[in-house]
């Protein structure tokens, strides 16, 4: 029983006594909000020239997310992440932020570390910190499909170089698209050369504006607080630039940032609400879990009964442990909801919720056939800075009118867990020479299928992406 009658004169633009007669001509004596099954629906259909097509009710994982008016959006604060090599601040930094923010009318200081926190800069605008500083956590929450961040803060010690890690959390953040401010830090130190780090960054094409580019720098001190409000106040700017709007108006929507399990309150969940507010009550579903806001704090500790966009919170009331990364949506249909997480929870059991698929050099032919492939972006990893710049000069020197390749990562060393993350976040092939991957790399690529190819002659590499972009690669067996 499916369709009544009158139902399937309006689809099929009849009247309902067309439909009546036409049943009765094959010996059926249907009312008019009679149900026809789908024997009879298909029979009655076929008669007047139509072809009945059933469409899979089959319950989807997804959560519809509608577009906002442009009248209903409001400006919202920027979200940040710190990322710079070991020990060159970004932990002292966040914590010099953290303590020095004692706005007036909120009580005390940021007590709790729930992840994120918002502090308020000397104009009066807030900036919501992401607690767990680096390129890993950045990049491992995109490979999550969550892109969190607005602004990035690269740390670069004043009494050392543009580093390894540096390098590398300048392409993790020019992968994500996220744009960057410099802060120069040490400078209370002896031993401090900001304009060696200027001059170290101009060799990597990045250019600071007191160099005549267009990124902000800042000296500053995360040990004294000189130029940290100034910082500040550059980021401000920077998010200005980017108009950052969401609506606050309606249920929410953002992301997981944390999730613990405490003995006597159940699972701790930190969210960083994108758009939207939240309030208390709401039900929502967060990844592959399910769970109702019983009560919310903010990082003061206090009480907080609603969550605008970019408002870190930390709730109690979900049913289980969320990962960071994964996206949360208020529900209001409980039916709905725990349709969907059963669906998301019987596919993470089935296939480890892996919605993505990674690109692969075998598969680069198919996709180019599909007409749906334009970019193919490499991650070039070698013993020594000769061939990998050599590498990645002719990969990019392969593109072509349909494919244009992107090296977005390039470094000596092996292959690290953190070139896997990079390559799941922004759907990349990685390229090693004379180098392999380590066991931590070599298991998540395996778990998250990324291509790792690894060639110890250089034509050789050369030859086989070519192929691969000819669609002529013979797929492994
Ligand atoms: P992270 O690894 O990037 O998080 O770096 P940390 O914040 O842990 O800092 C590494 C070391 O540098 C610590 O001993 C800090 O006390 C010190 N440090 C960080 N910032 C400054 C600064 O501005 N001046 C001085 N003198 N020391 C600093």
């Amino acid at each position: 029983e499916f369709v009544t009658v009158s139902e399937l004169a309006t689809m099929m633009d009849k009247t309902p006594t067309d439909i009546i007669a036409t049943l009765m001509g094959i010996g059926i004596f249907a009312s008019i909000n009679q149900r026809l099954d789908a024997e009879t629906l298909a029979m009655v259909a076929e008669e007047y020239g139509f072809e009945v097509e059933w469409v899979s009710a089959e319950l989807t994982e997804t959560i519809p997310e509608e577009e906002d008016d442009p009248k209903d959006l409001e400006a919202r604060p920027p979200i940040v992440t710190v990322m710079g090599h070991v020990d060159h601040g970004k932990t002292s930094l966040l914590d010099y932020i953290r303590t020095s923010d004692v706005t007036e009318g909120e009580a005390g200081g940021i007590t709790q570390h729930i992840g994120a926190y918002s502090v308020t800069g000397e104009s009066g605008r807030k900036i919501t910190f992401l607690d767990t500083p680096g390129h890993e956590a950045f990049t491992a929450m995109r490979a999550r499909g969550a892109q969190v961040t607005d602004i990035a803060i690269i740390i670069i010690a004043a009494d050392d170089d543009v580093m390894p890690q540096t390098k590398e959390a300048i392409n993790h953040a020019q992968a994500a698209g996220v744009p960057m401010v410099f802060a120069i830090n040490k400078i209370d130190k002896p031993g401090a050369n900001p304009d060696k780090v200027k001059e170290q960054l101009s060799g990597m094409n990045i250019l600071v504006e007191d160099w005549g580019g267009k990124y902000q720098s800042q000296e500053i001190s995360a040990k004294t607080g000189q130029g940290v409000e100034e910082l500040l106040e550059k980021v401000l700017l920077e998010a200005e630039m980017l108009d950052l709007k969401a609506n606050p108006n309606k249920n929410a929507i953002g992301t997981v940032i944390e999730s613990t399990l405490d003995k006597g309150r159940g699972y701790v969940t930190t969210l960083l609400v994108e758009a939207g507010t939240l309030k208390v009550g709401d039900m929502i579903i967060a990844g592959t879990q399910l769970g109702r806001v019983k009560i919310m704090h903010d990082e003061h500790d206090q009480v907080v009964k609603e969550a605008g966009p970019a408002k870190p919170v930390s709730i109690l009331g979900m049913q289980g442990a969320s990962n960071a990364g994964d996206r949360f949506h208020v529900m209001t249909d409980e039916k709905e909801a725990k349709a969907i997480v059963n669906k998301r929870q019987q596919l993470q059991r089935e296939q480890g919720l892996r919605t993505t698929k990674h690109i692969t050099l075998d598969e680069i032919g198919r996709r180019l056939a599909l007409g749906e492939f334009q970019e193919l972006n490499l991650i070039v990893k070698g013993d020594v800075d000769g061939s990998v710049e050599a590498l990645a000069d002719s990969m990019l020197k392969l593109s072509t009118e349909e494919i244009q390749i992107n090296v977005i990562h390039k470094a000596v060393g092996q292959i690290t867990e953190s070139d896997v993350l990079l390559a799941t976040a922004s759907d990349a092939i990685i390229i090693g020479f004379q180098v392999r991957p380590s066991a931590g790399a070599r298991k998540l690529a395996e778990k998250e299928e990324i291509d790792i190819r690894l060639y110890s002659i250089i034509y050789k590499a050369i030859e086989e992406i070519k192929e691969a972009m000819e669609g002529m690669l013979s797929p492994d067996v």
